[in-house]
């Protein structure tokens, strides 16, 4: 199938209400702009570099989310054009995005990162710090930041049962934080393998590889 038929598939196969974001990391222009002229337009990198490259390609109009792990350093290259940026979990990279976001006279949207799955290595805060995060002064004095959501990356297993676990527990904390914050509407959960399991959970944004664009 190509990736205009996957798209498409895919597509029908969310509600509408649910945000596409079309992972391409490591795909090359070309395959970027099948999907682009499929109408898609919210493109998921996790490098900063090769994102950067790619926003400097493709058309003004796509909105790039950066979905990978971000390092404080690098966050200077992507200020003046990302649109979200999803794994967010440490003040310290709050405060340099909120100054990157100052300088280029933007309010840049931010999902924390939630660590739920087993695994030890991915990143990600607990419940704790994330309410820890939310009430502290200094998080309050960040005015070029905007937290909108939560993100999630279950563990990679074949027990859907615990996956199921996993996107529930990431729901409750999103309803929970959502009762007294009017800016929290994206909880970001669901990838190729498991997308359907986290719309039934409650997503509202999947990251969609490997199911758009093929293997990697
Ligand atoms: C690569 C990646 C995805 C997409 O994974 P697929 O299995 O190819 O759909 C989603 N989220 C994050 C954070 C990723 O790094």
């Amino acid at each position: 199938m190509s990736i205009k038929e996957n798209l498409i598939k895919i597509k029908s196969s969310i509600p509408e209400a649910v945000v596409l974001v079309a992972v391409s990391k490591t795909k090359p222009i070309a395959d970027l702009m099948e999907a682009y002229t499929a109408g898609q337009r919210i493109f998921g990198e996790n490098k900063i570099q090769e994102m950067t490259e790619k926003w400097e390609a493709m058309s003004k109009d796509v909105q790039w989310h950066m979905i990978g792990h971000v390092q404080t350093n690098k966050v200077k290259f992507m200020a003046k054009f990302v649109t979200l940026i999803h794994g967010v979990d440490s003040m310290k990279l709050l405060e340099e995005i909120n100054k990157q976001a100052l300088k280029n006279n933007r309010i840049i949207d931010c999902l924390l990162q939630i660590h739920i799955a087993e695994e030890e290595t991915k990143f990600g805060l607990n419940e704790k710090e994330l309410n820890d995060l939310l009430a502290s002064e200094s998080f309050k004095n960040l005015n070029n930041i905007r937290i909108i959501g939560l993100m999630g990356m279950a563990t990679f297993t074949e027990n859907l049962d615990q996956v199921k676990k996993e996107f529930l527990y990431l729901k409750s904390i999103f309803d929970e934080i959502k009762g007294f914050n009017s800016q929290i509407s994206i909880l970001s959960m669901g990838m190729s393998g498991d997308y359907q399991l986290a719309i039934e959970c409650g997503s509202t944004m999947v990251r969609i590889g490997s199911s758009i664009f093929g293997g990697r």
